[in-house]
């Protein structure tokens, strides 16, 4: 069942970081690994960009003008961007072509768009004063990226903390820092200012650290997992209490009530998509089946022969459905954590894996799961990779419940025809998104964010997105 050992090395070196090709363990490039002096300097040098005002001070549309050159320009290298993701992280390229880059150009439009359309407000005074509450760009900020969405993550963050008037310093992860550079480039010809906007390709615990404990940096988004959001929360403490938005895991649910089964091609499509897009490397992976017990023989059947009909192999074929994991560290963690399922009485479905894959990829096949015992591993923690549990209930009730099950409260899904159960669902499920009747996290006009111990909650995305990377200010102003 897959290849387990050998092949994509990234090597740790303080100095350096290997680019490496998750499908055939190919290394594409070596970096030098930005130091915690290197973070130092390009925030003090952030610093002076901010005060100098040459981006901050500019008229709102000035900032836009230079942005919507910017989602221009990505659209005209989209082929090299898409191709940039798909080599470091192993993804297949129909889906950063179709998904990942289509999706990180309207962020950046739809941020340059929203910008002027951010107002400050006025205090309810007696006559005789005049309060005025403005948002102001908090200076300079910084965001740490996850590897699975390495551009669309970057054009989130990129895309309001430029807008809003702050200098960003962005650091990707380490096994995908060309498409943000990349994008760095694109941001100079279209005409931003040095400085405004600094990728610090490096090391999590150096160049994040540094990043998460400097007093320069005012505000700092994070997505990742939560054991390291956890640690960046503890460095803001420590340091200068910067303002952490932080995204992080999730153990997603996707509830199937009775009466889902209509939606025949439809749902077990939905369902697909939800455990196995990228590699079910995907925070909001529905990575936990709940399905009503009366319709669960048939869904298991439709499921298990559509996961075993994905197109697995080379992520640069654009057939491809699934890549490899993103290293063998990865696959050895995912398979730990089914072995142990298996051992405990889970029975495990799944096809296997074709002869013809490339040899170093850590490819690991979509497995579906049931009769996984109450409580173990497989239930309750982020695998982050193509394995789904299906697990079966009788009651609405028993089906939120299970759906809260988890310390985490990201994403769900629900299926049913019936509204009145798909708002109780909704209202009863603890996630930041729950998509009814399709796998969404919404478009770009709607907030993102986890609950629980998947983060603080829609912060990303939607006009919710300048409240992250601006502060306000009261201004009293005495009139008589
Ligand atoms: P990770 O937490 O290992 O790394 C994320 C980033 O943090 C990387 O840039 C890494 O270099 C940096 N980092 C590592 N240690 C650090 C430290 N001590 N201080 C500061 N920065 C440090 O996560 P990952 O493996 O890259 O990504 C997978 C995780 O991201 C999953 O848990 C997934 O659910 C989550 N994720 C969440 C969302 C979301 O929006 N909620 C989106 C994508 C991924």
């Amino acid at each position: 069942m897959g290849t387990g050992g050998g092949g994509v090395s990234r090597q740790e070196s303080p100095s350096m970081l290997r680019v490496v090709n998750p499908a055939t363990g190919e290394l594409i490039a070596t970096l030098p690994a930005a130091t915690a002096d290197d973070v130092a300097k390009a925030a003090e040098q952030a610093r002076q960009v901010f005060e100098a005002g040459v981006w901050s001070g500019l008229p709102v549309r000035e900032r836009a003008a230079v942005l919507l050159r910017l989602a221009a320009l990505m659209e005209r290298d989209a082929e090299i961007l898409a191709r940039l993701d798909s080599e470091d992280a192993g993804k297949p390229i129909a889906e950063c072509r179709a998904g990942d880059v289509p999706g990180a150009v309207e962020a950046i439009r739809w941020f340059a768009e929203a910008a002027d359309k951010v107002f400050g407000r006025l205090a309810p005074t007696g006559r005789d004063d005049l309060g005025l509450i403005s948002r102001e760009p908090v200076g300079v900020v910084a965001a740490i990226l996850p590897w699975n969405y390495p551009l669309a993550m970057a054009a989130w963050k990129v895309g309001p903390a430029l807008a809003a008037g702050n200098c960003l310093l962005l650091k990707p992860a380490e096994a995908t820092p060309r498409s943000a550079l990349h994008l760095a480039d694109l941001a100079a010809e279209a005409g931003l200012p040095e400085g405004v906007l600094t990728v610090l390709p490096g090391h999590g615990p150096v160049a994040g650290t540094a990043l998460a404990r400097s007093s320069v940096v005012g505000a700092l988004s994070f997505t990742g997992s939560t054991a390291v959001g956890r640690r960046i929360l503890k460095d803001a403490a420590d340091s200068n209490f910067k303002r952490v938005s932080l995204e992080m895991g999730g153990k997603s649910p996707q509830v199937l009530m009775a009466d889902a089964i209509a939606y025949g091609d439809e749902l077990i499509d939905g369902m697909i998509e939800a455990a196995f897009l990228t590699m079910g490397q995907n925070c909001t992976a529905g990575s936990r089946v709940l399905v009503h017990e009366s319709i669960a023989d048939e869904v298991l059947a439709r499921f298990t022969a559509a996961a075993k009909k994905l197109v697995i192999g080379d992520p640069a074929h654009p057939r491809t459905q699934m890549g490899p994991l993103i290293d063998h560290a990865a696959f050895s963690r995912v398979a730990k954590v089914v072995e142990a399922a298996r051992a405990d009485g889970a029975r495990i479905h799944t096809a296997g894996l074709p002869d013809d894959l490339p040899a170093l990829g850590a490819y690991y096949p979509p497995t579906v799961i049931t009769q996984a015992p109450e409580g173990s591993d497989v239930l309750t923690k982020e695998l982050f990779g193509p394995v789904v549990t299906v697990q079966t209930f009788t009651t609405e009730a028993q089906a939120i419940r299970m759906a809260n099950a988890t310390a985490y409260g990201l994403a769900a899904s629900v299926w049913t025809r019936d509204l009145d159960a798909a708002f109780r669902l909704a209202r009863g499920i603890h996630a930041g998104v729950v998509s009814v009747n399709c796998y969404s996290e919404g478009d770009i006009t709607a907030p993102f964010g986890g609950w629980k111990e998947s983060g603080f909650g829609g912060a990303e995305k939607s006009t919710n997105a300048f409240e992250q990377w601006t502060r306000e200010k009261t201004v009293w102003i005495r009139t008589r």
